[in-house]
């Protein structure tokens, strides 16, 4: 069983992980931590009994293998935008990575990049534009998250509909193992031969050990884009154009839907994007590729909206409505702070079929529980985020919402659905696992991680629920198993 280091090593701890990275890189006053007892989900706070910062590889392959020494339990974080509560470190060591922000190489013509795990998304494609070439997973947090939570979450984003989500980015990880091992999983022409451990990684939130270096697939800025704006009247008739629309053997490269509730938000923000503000959704959709029948397909997808009940459809004229238009949709759950303090997101995905039924589903459990339920939305993939903002002060608020919010997942799941579609497990999503897989399939999760970390020092506590794991070594907000 690891020690907690909150009880046992920490004084010691803290001087000798300082000799190995320099002082001012450790943190160990309760007010020093303060900032890392959150992630982007704030309803769950944890403190870490000591934060760490190393500054290159060899001084965090020198922790790592310290804390193995000592038996001690850590948590990577990179920017601790996550929203699952997965990069919480309750009593445990947190591996803060995001000073590890080199792009070790660009090889254009190959189309690929080595990153340390601390680069953030958006600089990797600011990078790579000079060469016509971005990386095409793009969080809506592209601009603070990096490539090391990306990988540990398997990230989506908006134009994942159509390239797909980290793990089709990914073409190689070296991991550094809890134990203090170094191993690389895959290989950078793409190959894997031997068992898939590096699908096996990625996704695995942090449980596996660090993302050391990450290589990455890098694609080639389409010849075209349109990006069409259409304007419903009810979330209904928006949710029929999706299905249409996919029906129709189009793939946008993204599709993604804002409720009215949201659209206010935004429109009533610095992030404005000129949405119209009496819509009850939107769809932002975009179609890239080449020239050759692009505006073909344009047509058809606004005959599609039309069809449902569009009031109306738009094409972003230039670049810069274009950029407007996305800034808007990427800066939404910001936006969103403007209605109240407080702001659970969500995550689920339902089949695309049953997205004009989850919907009128979730708007009737926003009722029933008096919350106010904001819709954004990867309408393409059926990723689901409903968000309910609240005033956490209010204990009969805070129920009515977690009530809300048990009562929507249940219904993704009753609708064939699931619990993440990119976020991940965490601690937020932990309650819900035993309604998704059995005890046996929860068991062989438990042993392949037990493969990459045996002494399960490993971000403890997170995706598999304690009970699932005997003798599972767990912070007490995992086994409390709720947002506060
Ligand atoms: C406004 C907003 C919008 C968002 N939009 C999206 C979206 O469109 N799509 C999406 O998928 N997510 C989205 N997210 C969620 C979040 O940004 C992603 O999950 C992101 O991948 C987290 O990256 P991070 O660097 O912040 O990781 P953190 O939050 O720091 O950590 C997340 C997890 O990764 C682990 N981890 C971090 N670095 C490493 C590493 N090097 N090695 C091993 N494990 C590691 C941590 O232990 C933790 O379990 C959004 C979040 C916000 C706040």
């Amino acid at each position: 069983m690891p020690t907690d280091v909150a009880q046992h090593a920490a004084p010691d701890l803290a001087s000798r992980l300082a000799a190995l990275v320099g002082e001012r890189r450790v943190l160990a006053r309760p007010s020093e931590l303060r900032s890392y007892e959150s992630d982007g989900l704030p309803g769950y706070h944890a403190r870490p009994a000591l934060a760490v910062f190393p500054g290159t590889r060899d001084e965090t392959i020198a922790v790592v293998r310290l804390l193995a020494e000592l038996d001690a339990p850590f948590v990577a974080r990179g920017a601790g935008t996550g929203l699952s509560g997965g990069a919480l470190a309750e009593g445990s060591v947190l591996l803060g990575l995001h000073r590890l922000t080199r792009i070790l190489s660009i090889d254009a013509d190959d189309a690929r990049a080595v990153v340390e795990p601390g680069v953030v998304n958006a600089t990797l494609s600011r990078a790579a534009a000079a060469f016509g070439l971005h990386y095409a997973p793009d969080p809506s947090s592209q601009t603070a998250c990096t490539i090391g939570g990306n990988v540990a979450e398997n990230a989506g984003g908006p134009h994942c509909l159509k390239y797909g989500v980290t793990l089709n980015h990914v073409l190689a990880i070296t991991v550094l193992l809890p134990s203090g091992e170094v191993v690389t999983l895959g290989s950078a022409d793409g190959e894997r031969d031997g068992y898939d451990l590096l699908g096996a990684f990625i996704g695995s939130e942090g449980c596996f050990g660090v993302a050391l270096d990450v290589t990455v697939r890098l694609a080639r800025a389409p010849q075209a884009v349109r990006t069409l704006l259409a304007d419903f009247s009810s979330v209904n008739s928006a949710a029929h154009a999706v299905s249409s629309i996919i029906a129709s053997g189009i793939i946008p490269a993204a599709m993604e839907m804002m409720d009215g509730p949201t659209i206010q938000a935004v429109e009533a923000s610095i992030y404005a994007a000129g949405y119209p503000v009496d819509a009850a959704a939107i769809l932002l959709i975009e179609l890239d590729g080449a020239a050759a029948g692009i505006d073909d397909d344009a047509a058809r997808v606004d005959a599609f909206c039309r069809d449902a009940g569009a009031r109306g459809v738009r094409i972003a004229a230039a670049p810069a409505e274009r950029a407007r238009l996305w800034q808007g949709r990427k800066k939404a759950f910001g936006a969103m702070g403007r209605i109240a303090p407080n702001l659970v997101v969500q995550d689920a995905v339902v089949p695309r079929t049953k997205l004009p039924a989850i919907l009128a589903e979730i708007q009737r459990i926003a009722e029933l529980h008096r919350v106010l339920v904001c819709n954004v939305f990867h309408a393409g993939d059926g990723n689901l985020h409903p968000n309910i903002g609240y005033d956490a002060t209010s204990a009969d608020e805070t129920e009515r919402v977690h009530r809300a919010m048990a009562a929507i997942m249940q219904a993704c799941i009753d609708a064939g659905g699931t619990i993440t579609g990119e976020h991940g497990i965490g601690l937020d999503k932990l309650p819900y696992m035993d309604a998704l897989f059995t005890p046996a399939t929860l068991g062989a999760m438990c042993a392949l991680r037990e493969v990459f970390d045996p002494g399960r020092r490993s971000n403890p506590g997170k995706v598999v629920p304690v009970h699932s794991c005997r003798e599972w070594f767990a912070a007490p907000s995992a086994r409390a198993g709720g947002a506060s």
